[in-house]
């Protein structure tokens, strides 16, 4: 499983630091920061989700109110 994190997009409003620990806050920019994700694209993070972790990677995505964030399975459909 894979999730991707548009920093662009997001606001800030840090519910999907409450629902997975690799999303932490950066309150100065007011935006997350997904933990040792790659920059696939100017703002567009991207990094594997551990097994043990999917269903928390699933609720940050559904709970983030601006879709910033995605979870793909593996074979690339989007699952959140
Ligand atoms: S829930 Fe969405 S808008 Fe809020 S901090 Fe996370 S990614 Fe950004």
């Amino acid at each position: 499983m894979r999730i991707e994190y548009d920093r662009d997009t997001c606001i800030g409003m840090f519910q999907c630091v409450a629902e997975w620990d690799a999303f932490e806050r950066d309150v100065d920019a007011g935006k997350a920061v997904l933990v040792d994700a790659e920059e696939a694209d100017e703002d567009r993070f991207v990094r594997e989700v551990p097994e043990d972790a999917e269903l928390d990677a699933k609720f940050a995505a559904r709970a983030c109110p601006v879709d910033a964030i995605a979870v793909y399975d593996d074979d690339g459909e989007q699952i959140v």
